[in-house]
């Protein structure tokens, strides 16, 4: 299990006045893309079970299983370009009914669907996206690393608009 990740400070350290407080972990976030993310963590969920059950908040109505990644994703509708999917296989469960599991080919990334969520939205993915399969897109200079989140996300933006999301092998 990788229940001692956290998910509130992974990524888009420019974004740095964007936060989000969660009142249930008594945490703050960064961005709404993580915070999204985060409301499925078994973390949160679990946070949120407790109160409901000691009667100090209502259960909250939303959705906790999904099917697979796309399902997932959809429910998210983050605004963030998502970039690489055929590179993303589904791992076999080692048991019934263990919580999905996918694994980036690209960056041999493996994870459940919050975490993996995460990593396709991460610098790291981008860039080693980018560099393999659009290295025509890489222009950057690597010395400029305080703007390098929001190039990397602008040209994965221009990677969905030209050759889309991939599609997931299933
Ligand atoms: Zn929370
Ligand atoms: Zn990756």
């Amino acid at each position: 299990s990788r229940s001692g990740m956290d998910y509130s400070r992974s990524f888009n350290y420019e974004e740095r006045s964007d936060y989000i407080e969660c009142k249930i972990c008594d945490i703050k976030i960064q961005s709404k893309t993580n915070y999204k993310i985060h409301l499925t963590t078994p973390q949160h969920l679990q946070k949120e079970d407790a109160l409901v059950a000691c009667g100090k908040i209502r259960r909250p109505y939303a959705v906790r299983k999904w099917n697979d990644l796309m399902e997932y994703l959809d429910y998210l509708h983050l605004d963030e370009p998502i970039i690489g999917l055929h590179h993303v296989v589904e791992v076999d469960p080692k048991q019934p009914g263990d919580p999905l599991r996918y694994l980036c080919r690209l960056c041999f990334f493996e994870e459940e669907l919050p975490g993996l969520t995460l990593h396709l939205v991460s610098r790291k993915h981008r860039q080693r996206y980018l560099e393999t399969n659009r290295p025509d897109l890489v222009t950057w200079d690597a010395n400029n690393t305080a703007q390098l989140g929001k190039i990397l996300k602008a040209k994965a933006e221009i990677v969905v608009l030209q050759d889309g999301q991939g599609v997931i092998e299933v």
